[in-house]
Order: structure tokens, then C-alpha cells, then sequence
């Protein structure tokens, strides 16, 4: 059994289990999966990006910010400013970060213990992946989603 964190289109974040990586991809093929909170059907894995350690930052100044997720209760409307931050350091992550998908807990471990060129990634975690991340003092964060990217 493994656990992913989940989105869904209203930014609501929520946790489940599956058999396997394909028995989610399965159930979200067949609308099978649903919000706990909302029941919107639209639903993706959370993006995780590992923080960047202090003293390797090469460039631009986005990172050194905590990156805000949206809290539950904001629904369809996100005050604009958050917006507008949300949107500048996904796209910050996107232009200075390569996607690595499933292979994200092996590619920010290899990094973190230098196996592996530095640089920024993103790609997709499970729960128990970026826990045991964390426990080895690699901190991950999800990325953001804007509302205007639901589908
Ligand atoms: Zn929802």
C-alpha cells in the first residue's frame, strides 16, 4: 500500500491510499477518485519540491521564501497577491528545476548526498516518501497550485 498526497481542482489537499502507483492512475482514469472535502472528481498528486539548502543557492531570489499552500478554506477565490506569489514561484521552480516525476525521493536523495549534479528539482512524492526524506534532514514541500490550472 503506499499513500499519496492529492489536489484537487479547488486546491483542497487530502491523503490516500492505494494498492500501487497504477491502481491510482487506474481509479483516476475511471473518475473513480473524489475531494473529500468538495467531491470535485478533478484530482492530482501534489508536486514536491525539496528545499534549497542555504548555501547552495546559485540564483534568483524566490526560494529563499517559504512557499505558501492553500489553506482549505479558501475554495475557488485566492486573494490575488497570494495569486500572484503562488504563480511566481512555481514558475520560478519550473524555470530552474527539472521534472523527474516518480523519481523524485531517489533524485533529491542522490542530490542531497552529492551522488548527483546539484540542482533544483520537482517531481511526484508519496507521503511515506517525504517522510522518510524529512527524517534524513531533506526537507520537501509541496508546490502550490493555482486555481486557474483545474481542469
Ligand atoms: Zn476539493
Amino acid at each position: 500500500m503506499i499513500r499519496f498526497a492529492l489536489r484537487c481542482q479547488r486546491g483542497h489537499e487530502f491523503e490516500a491510499w492505494f494498492r500501487s502507483g497504477d491502481a491510482y492512475d487506474d481509479q483516476v482514469a475511471r473518475g473513480l477518485l473524489a475531494c473529500a472535502n468538495c467531491g470535485s472528481g478533478a484530482i492530482e498528486k501534489a508536486l514536491m519540491a525539496p528545499s534549497v539548502p542555504a548555501s547552495t543557492r546559485t540564483k534568483g531570489k524566490a526560494v529563499d521564501r517559504p512557499v505558501p499552500s492553500a489553506p482549505d478554506s479558501f475554495g475557488t477565490q485566492l486573494p490575488a497577491g497570494l495569486v500572484e506569489v503562488i504563480r511566481k514561484v512555481r514558475q520560478h521552480v519550473r524555470d530552474n528545476s527539472d521534472y523527474v516525476g516518480d523519481r523524485f525521493a531517489e533524485e533529491a536523495r542522490r542530490i542531497h548526498y552529492e551522488e548527483s549534479e546539484r540542482r533544483g528539482i520537482y517531481g511526484e512524492a508519496t507521503i511515506e516518501q517525504a517522510r522518510q526524506l524529512r527524517d534524513e534532514g531533506i526537507e520537501v514541500h509541496p508546490l502550490p497550485k493555482l486555481p486557474e490550472e483545474a481542469n
